[in-house]
């Protein structure tokens, strides 16, 4: 059984058809990429899934069960995070109670101490930044303060929105290795959208292509990446 299956997604803002009729699953432990332009309609298929947006059509299934019309922190409760293209903060907060909103109301036991140390090791800047107000931080540091979040709890199914925008280069490789790394060494299924798609591709299993808010490609990795279509569009010919 899939961790994850959309059935037939469609979603609209008012009269514009962002996502139209989109099908895909995601097993356990699979890393998984949606490539595609801007406006193609990655975010919303994100957002539907963490409950964030409700879909005009369609239906969401996480571990069997129909969460459609779940709300977005039942869902949190049952193990899905997301990391939003903007980090989305608390502003006033510290880079600690951020995190610390990241494992509000989940019943599992976390290991603190255990997930801050990891986290810090991933992340050494956001230890020294600890106590700062998240306003203070760079868009960069803002960025690993929210993948953080989504971490800290050992989300189940993570969600992860254009992490490659608004990073250093030098960071974009850190957290595509992070992603591979809780993938391959901790098991843990993620979910990627990216413009960026020769960054994500390296590190997926499998990925589908969107185009106008319809897959119109799916394959392994090796072979979205090397479609000369796909190649073209996405990956600069
Ligand atoms: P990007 O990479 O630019 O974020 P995307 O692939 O994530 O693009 P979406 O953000 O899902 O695409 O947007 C899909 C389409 O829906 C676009 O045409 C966008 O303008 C439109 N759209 C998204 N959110 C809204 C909204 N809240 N109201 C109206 N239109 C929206």
């Amino acid at each position: 059984m899939p961790l994850l299956e959309v059935e037939n997604l469609h979603i609209a803002y008012k009269e514009i058809e962002a996502v139209k009729g989109v099908s895909f699953h995601i097993s356990e432990g699979e890393l998984v990429s949606i490539v595609g332009a801007n406006g193609a309609g990655k975010t919303s298929i994100l957002n539907a899934i963490m409950g964030l947006v409700s879909p005009k059509e369609g239906k969401i299934k996480y571990k069997g069960n129909d969460i459609t019309g779940t709300a977005a922190h039942e869902r949190a409760k049952m193990g899905i995070r997301i990391v939003p293209e903007k980090a989305r903060l608390f502003p006033q907060l510290t880079v600690w109670e951020n995190l610390m909103t990241g494992i509000y109301g989940i019943k599992k036991q976390v290991p603190l101490q255990e997930r801050l140390d990891w986290i810090y090791e991933l992340f050494p800047i956001l230890k020294e930044r600890e106590k700062q107000a998240a306003v203070t931080l760079s868009g960069g540091e803002q960025q690993q303060v929210a993948i953080a979040r989504a971490l800290i709890s050992d989300p189940d199914l993570l969600l992860v929105d254009e992490i490659s925008m608004g990073l250093m280069p030098i960071l974009v490789d850190r957290v595509f290795e992070v992603l591979q790394e809780l993938n391959r060494k901790h098991g843990k299924t993620v979910l990627l959208v990216e413009q960026n798609a020769l960054a994500s591709l390296e590190i997926s299993t499998r990925a589908y292509v969107l185009e106008t808010g319809e897959i119109t490609f799916s394959g392994t990795a090796e072979e979205v990446a090397s479609d000369p279509r796909i190649h073209e569009a996405y990956l600069g010919g």
